[in-house]
């Protein structure tokens, strides 16, 4: 297998992943924090990297029918939370193309300033 390559969407407030601190988004990408995930709270983000994504499954919660995928690390496979494609009421409909990072499952960590250079 070739090596995984990670990506890093910088900025300060990063979330990581809490088993490997893989880097997968930072709070400015970070929508809502009002979410229930398997493990209690859990967050929305407008963009999270450096995922894997189960197939599509037909969910029901309490707002309503969605298509969801599971997500999970790309580097340790743990699994963190998921992402809505596709919520058939009208009014959940902001979430499609969304991820949810369960809290218990990050680890949220002061970023760089800068934006990350070539260290090491
Ligand atoms: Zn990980």
């Amino acid at each position: 297998m070739g090596r995984i390559f990670l990506e890093h969407l910088g900025g300060t407030r990063i979330f990581s992943c809490a088993s490997c601190e893989t880097p997968l988004t930072n709070r400015a990408e970070l929508i809502s924090t009002r979410f229930t995930g398997a493990t209690g709270r859990a967050f929305l983000f407008n963009k999270v990297v450096n995922l894997t994504f189960s197939e599509v499954q037909d969910r029901v919660m309490l707002t309503g029918r969605h298509m969801v995928r599971d997500v999970s690390c790309k580097n340790c496979d743990a699994k963190l939370g998921w992402i809505y494609e596709f919520a058939t009421e009208e009014n959940q409909r902001y979430k499609e193309g969304r991820v949810i990072l369960e809290r218990a499952l990050v680890t949220e960590t002061e970023g760089f300033e800068e934006p990350i250079g070539n260290d090491s």
